[in-house]
C-alpha cells in the first residue's frame, strides 16, 4: 500500500473509533492480544477513548498471550480486563470428556469454546452498547465480507471491526512505526494465536488461520461467538455448514 493510502486507512480507523466513542459508549473491546488487537488496543488507549478492553482468558492461554497483559499495563499504564469461564462448567467438561478431549470431535471442541469463550463474552458484552474485534477481512474466506460495522443480532449491539479493510502488511507497517508491544509467538511462526492446543506455528506458503484447529476441516474452523439460532449472521460459507464465527 502506498503511504497516501496507508495514512488515509489510519485516519479512517482513528475516526470509526473516535464514531464509536462519542454515539456507542458505553463500549468495549474484545481483544485477543494479537497484532490486530495491539493495534486497536495502541489506538484506543493513546487517543484516551472511553472504550473498555477486555480478553477471554480461557485458561489454555500461551505464556506469551498472558505476558501481554503485563506489557500493556507496562507500556500504556492500562489493566485489560481479563474473563474467566466458570470453573464449575470447566471442571465438569474435564471430568466428563478429560482435558484435552476438544481433539476428539468438532462437538467437543465448540462445547469446550463454549464454555471457555462464548459464555465469558456473553458476560464481558453485557450492558454495553457496541463491541470491537480486530478481525480483518484478509484473514480467512469465513471473514471475506466482513463490514468495518454491523448489527450483532445474536448480541443484541453494534458490532464494530474497525480494521476490516487492513491487511496483514498494514498491521506490521503499523506496530513498527508506533513501537507497539506484540506477542512473540508472531516471530515464531504463529499468525493467528488462540488457545496453545489448539494453535500451531504454520509454514511459508499455508494460508494465516491454518495453525487454528488445523485437525478440522476448514469449514469447521470458527468458535461460536456470532450464533443464532444456530444460523450464523452474515457469513454464508460458514452458514452452510450451520458452524460459528471467532473472535481471535
Ligand atoms: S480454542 Fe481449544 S482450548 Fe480454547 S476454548 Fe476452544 S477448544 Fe477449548
Amino acid at each position: 500500500m502506498k503511504t497516501s493510502d496507508y495514512a488515509t486507512l489510519v485516519a479512517a480507523t482513528g475516526a470509526t473509533l473516535d464514531r464509536i466513542a462519542a454515539e456507542y459508549t458505553p463500549a468495549v473491546f474484545a481483544s485477543s492480544l494479537a497484532a490486530e488487537d495491539m493495534v486497536l488496543t495502541h489506538l484506543i488507549l493513546r487517543a484516551k477513548l472511553p472504550i473498555g478492553i477486555f480478553t477471554l482468558e480461557t485458561g489454555r492461554l500461551h505464556a506469551e498471550t498472558l505476558g501481554m497483559l503485563d506489557r500493556i499495563k507496562e507500556k500504556y499504564g492500562y489493566q485489560v480486563t481479563p474473563y474467566r469461564p466458570d470453573s464449575e462448567a470447566v471442571d465438569g467438561w474435564v471430568k466428563q470428556n478429560g482435558l484435552n478431549a476438544f481433539y476428539d470431535s468438532v462437538h467437543l471442541r465448540k462445547e469446550c469454546c463454549r464454555i471457555r469463550k462464548v459464555e465469558p463474552l456473553q458476560r464481558a458484552l453485557a450492558g454495553n452498547r457496541a463491541w470491537l474485534t480486530g478481525q480483518r477481512r484478509a484473514q480467512s474466506t469465513t471473514r471475506a465480507e466482513l463490514p468495518v460495522q454491523e448489527h450483532d443480532v445474536a448480541h443484541g449491539l453494534e458490532k464494530f471491526n474497525p480494521l476490516a479493510d487492513w491487511s496483514e502488511d498494514d498491521v506490521w507497517q503499523y506496530i513498527r512505526a508506533n513501537d507497539v508491544p506484540y506477542n512473540p509467538l508472531h516471530d515464531k511462526g504463529y499468525p493467528s494465536i488462540g488457545c496453545e492446543p489448539c494453535t500451531r506455528a504454520i509454514q511459508p506458503g499455508e494460508d494465516v488461520r491454518a495453525g487454528r484447529w488445523w485437525w478440522e476441516n476448514p469449514e469447521s474452523k470458527e468458535c461460536g461467538l456470532h450464533v443464532v439460532d444456530g444460523k450464523l449472521v452474515r457469513i454464508k460459507v460458514v452458514a452452510q455448514n450451520n458452524s460459528v464465527e471467532v473472535t481471535s
